[in-house]
């Protein structure tokens, strides 16, 4: 599945639809350069999981993990500053997988080889200033309702 975004607004949209159809020991793996939309999707995301809006969701670069409260638990990993993905093994990541919680990840790509089966992967091309391609992949059944979402919100398929 692939849209397009126009403008920031847009991408939280999507990132929103997407928190509103995940289930606890869901794995959301970011795949996008710096500035492709990856924070922006998540601040929409933790909207959809419930995340009060107190909350400010920003890039857990040098924390490597935040933690937000809502409908389900979030945990948000910024792998930016790992060299591998025994680093991550390292920090206790793996205890997530089972764990009751909504896992995102941004910079996904330096850990994939430790990302469960099911991981619901977001790519992100970066197509001119406001424009930006997101490409979605893995669980079938989850992209589906997703997609149904996306539509319900009103955003047009590009
Ligand atoms: P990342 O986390 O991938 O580094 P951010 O979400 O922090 O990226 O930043 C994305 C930047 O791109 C923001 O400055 C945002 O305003 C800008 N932007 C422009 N167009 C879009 C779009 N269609 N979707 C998301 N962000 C966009
Ligand atoms: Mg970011």
């Amino acid at each position: 599945m692939q849209w397009r975004t126009q403008n920031e607004e847009e991408t939280r949209i999507i990132g929103e639809c997407v928190g509103a159809c995940l289930l606890p020991g869901h794995m959301v793996a970011l795949i996008g350069d710096l500035g492709a939309g990856k924070t922006c999707l998540t601040k929409g995301l933790a909207k959809g999981l419930g995340v009060p809006d107190q909350y400010e969701i920003t890039s857990p670069t040098f924390t490597l993990i935040n933690e937000y409260p809502g409908r389900i638990r979030l945990c948000h990993v910024d792998a930016y500053r790992l060299d591998n993905s025994r680093d991550m093994a390292d920090t206790g990541f793996e205890d997530f997988f089972n764990a009751q919680v909504v896992v995102v990840i941004e910079w996904a790509e330096r850990i994939r080889d430790i990302l469960p089966e099911g991981t619901l992967f977001i790519t992100f091309a970066y197509i001119d200033d406001t424009t930006r391609g997101l490409t979605f992949s893995g669980d079938e059944g989850l992209i589906q309702a997703i997609k149904e979402k996306i539509v319900r919100s009103g955003l047009s398929y590009v």
